[in-house]
């Protein structure tokens, strides 16, 4: 067995720890996606975040059961997808078996979709998975201010997490704010852009990268960290995993920390929640 790369947890709210640093697989091929998770674990990652929706959760099972990785040393994070939001015990133990697991750590309503209104009884049924163990911690993602408040007063319950598009370009400051002020861990998806802006270009990092001796992409992502943001950079590369885990052994300036916020352009890559998945 392989030790942990030293990667801080992070405590939510029902007491559960997170490893700040996992990887996604969002987009890893299947036939592709257990050489990839077996690989993040050789090199010491302890923290994957797949979905039902992502098509590799047996994969992502194989790559586990195959590391002999005690589970308690082991983050896993699925989603339940928007077509089983009436159903979300079907859904879990559909991906528990997947997974070959009898419980996640984080399960996640994945997309409101405001226009099936069936998010507040998902949130409600996703309670109720934890209550019964099958998974230690329960959250949302791609949840705007009016959904949260709406479950939150429904059930008085705090998601421990919302997972959302967050990246430089993209920082949701009314959203992360009441996050903050509510408990509520922010966990950013796309945090490189998804690879699809010339965030990883931008002049001034490359100077702030130099100084550090350290790739533009980790002084993206060590900018995440500083901010208290869970992040999940995905890559198929065993050299990139290296590299995006190798976030602690250096810190920002407060003016090159500011040079990475100063990049806000209110530019999104991915679905509008307010939108997404309506028919
Ligand atoms: P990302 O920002 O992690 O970007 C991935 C891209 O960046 C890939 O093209 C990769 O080749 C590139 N990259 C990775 N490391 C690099 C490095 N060191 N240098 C240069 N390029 C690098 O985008 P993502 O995959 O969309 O987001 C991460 C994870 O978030 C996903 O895998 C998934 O687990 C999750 N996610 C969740 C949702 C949601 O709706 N909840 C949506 C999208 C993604």
């Amino acid at each position: 067995m392989t030790t942990a790369l030293p990667i801080p947890n992070i405590e939510l709210n029902g007491g559960t720890q997170i490893p700040q640093v996992g990887l996604g697989v969002f987009l890893v091929e299947s036939g592709e996606t257990e050489r990839v998770v077996s690989e993040a674990l050789e090199v010491g990652y302890r923290h994957i975040d797949t979905a039902a929706v992502y098509g590799n959760e047996a994969e992502v099972g194989a790559a586990i059961a195959k590391s002999g990785i005690p589970r308690d040393e082991l983050f896993v994070t699925t989603k339940l997808w928007n077509d089983r939001q009436t159903d979300a015990r079907g859904a879990l133990e559909d991906s528990l078996e997947k997974l070959g697991l009898d419980r996640v750590d984080l399960y996640l309503v994945h997309w409101p979709v405001p226009s099936q209104d069936t998010y507040v009884s998902a949130w409600e049924q996703v309670l109720d998975l934890r209550e019964a163990g099958l998974t230690s911690a329960a959250g949302v993602s791609n949840h705007e201010v009016e959904h949260l408040t709406r479950i939150i007063e429904a059930t008085g319950e705090f998601p421990a997490v919302n997972q959302i598009e967050l990246h430089p370009e993209h920082q949701r400051q009314e959203l992360t704010a009441y996050c903050r002020a509510n408990g509520i861990a922010i966990e950013a998806w796309g945090p490189l852009a998804q690879g699809k802006s010339d965030l990883l270009t931008q002049p001034r990092l490359v100077e702030v990268a130099r100084a550090h001796g350290k790739s533009l992409a980790q002084v993206v992502l060590r900018w995440h960290i500083e901010n208290g943001t869970i992040i999940f950079p995905k890559t198929t590369r065993r050299e990139r995993m290296l590299e995006n885990a190798d976030l602690f052994d250096f810190e920002l300036t407060e003016t090159e920390h500011a040079f990475v916020t100063a990049l806000e352009a209110g530019r999104n890559y991915g679905p509008d929640p307010r939108e997404y998945g309506a028919n």
